[in-house]
């Protein structure tokens, strides 16, 4: 049995980049850049003004000076003509520096008299300049591939004139729900039988992983319908499958899987959750076979489904790093096993600090809304005290670090 660094190892040796699209510029925040961007030309393109102000020659300043002005510019224009000793040019913040010209002097430090600028300080040479290449040079290295994009690479791509860019395709991921007691949300609900919530908290754990869910519904514990709609889910990217694979008496999803030929990689790991976890693949899709209690596959969707969807939308990163939190309250588990345990994180002194999040039984959902990380706790470890640091997976959005 793997623990649980070897199961996630051998599921990510499984996995690779999907394809990849062009998608315009505008609608590429959060998606992975498929091919190094490298500088098409200098930025900026021309030395140009940091400031409002006048383009002089520094050597005419070297004391207090008073130039002609000769011309003037505003954003946007062309350079002006060479500008000739003793001239000085009106410019505007981003205009080139007139060929001549190596400064600027902003309004603030001169004074206009007529056709006259009358500078008090000397200049020094390159004052008030942006330089040609100084932010980045052609065929310099800006974003490689695998970054995922956020506003600032947006921003370098659009002013390199990208109006569309290479990304990996999103993942589609099949999710499907088995179990007789299942019935769909917004079915009438007889007693002894429960909503399948699992299909849509592991929906919206997918689109947070910026892949596409599709809903494949419930399977009931029943060989032939259980094969069908894992074969629908084989035409996904990934399959997801909830539920039926412990070794219950009908519990089919492994076996049918098998019929199916879809290679199976491990079945349970030494972790808590994890027992049972199934994982397996076909032509080079995972298949997830995920505990069916809703702690139990949120948790190990994030920590073994996740980062496969994200090696296989291009993240050159998909493994969360985990931080270190101080426990505020003392910690007891079974040896054997390393625990997922849900924990409430905030920060104290620039720390982060841990509570647990209440009752750790895996039928407790509430301890995971209440939960903004999931510590790792070793296997053979049993007692952690307060003020001992643990490691922690860390689920905040915004918001939620109070
Ligand atoms: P199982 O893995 O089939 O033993 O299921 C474990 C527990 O999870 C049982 O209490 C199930 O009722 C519950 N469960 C299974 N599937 C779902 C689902 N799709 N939505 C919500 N709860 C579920
Ligand atoms: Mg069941």
């Amino acid at each position: 049995m793997p623990t649980f660094e070897e199961a996630r190892k051998l599921i990510l040796e499984r996995v690779a980049p999907l394809g990849r699209e062009r998608v315009p510029v505008s609608a590429a925040a959060g998606r992975v850049l498929s091919e190094d961007l490298r500088a098409p030309w200098d930025m900026p393109r021309w030395d140009n003004s940091a400031m409002d102000g006048y383009a002089v020659r520094s050597a005419d300043c070297t004391g207090p000076a008073a130039l002609r002005i000769s011309g003037s510019r505003a954003a946007g224009d062309p350079a002006a003509p060479r500008v000739s000793p003793g001239a000085a040019v009106r410019i505007m913040t981003g205009s080139p520096i007139p060929e001549g010209c190596d400064a600027v002097v902003p309004f603030e430090q001169a004074v206009e008299d007529g056709e006259l600028v009358r500078i008090a300080e000397p200049v020094i040479p390159r004052a008030n300049v942006r330089f040609r290449g100084e932010d980045v040079k052609t065929g310099d290295l800006v974003v490689p591939a695998g970054t995922v994009l956020r506003p600032p690479e947006i921003g370098m791509l659009a002013s390199f004139g990208r109006a569309f860019v290479p990304v990996y395709r999103k993942a589609s991921v099949a999710l499907l729900s088995t179990g007789d007691e299942l019935v769909e949300l917004g079915e009438p609900l007889p007693a002894g039988r429960i909503i399948n919530s699992n299909s849509v908290s592991l929906a919206a754990a997918v689109e947070e992983a910026g892949a596409v869910p599709v809903l494949l519904g419930i399977a009931p514990d029943d060989k032939r319908r259980l094969r069908e709609k894992i074969e629908e889910g084989l035409r996904a990217d990934a399959l997801i499958t909830s539920a039926g694979v412990s070794a219950g008496d009908r519990d089919f999803v492994r076996e049918v899987l098998d019929d199916l030929s879809v290679t199976p990689v491990f079945w349970k790991v030494e972790s808590r959750p994890g027992h049972p976890l199934a994982f397996g693949v076909k032509d080079g899709k995972p298949v997830f076979s995920l505990p069916g209690n809703p702690v139990s596959s949120l948790v190990t969707f994030e920590v073994f489904a996740r980062p496969a969807l994200l090696k296989m939308m291009g993240h050159a990163d998909p493994v969360k790093p985990l931080v270190k939190a101080v426990l505020k309250e003392p910690v007891r588990k079974k040896a054997g096993r390393v625990h997922f345990f849900r924990v409430r994180i905030a920060v104290e002194g620039g720390e982060y600090v841990a509570w647990t999040s209440g009752d750790q039984s895996t039928g407790i959902l509430k301890t995971m809304i209440l939960a903004n990380g999931i510590a790792v706790l070793p296997a053979e470890k049993t007692v952690f005290e307060s003020g001992e640091k643990v490691d922690v997976i860390l689920l905040y959005r915004s918001g939620m670090l109070r």
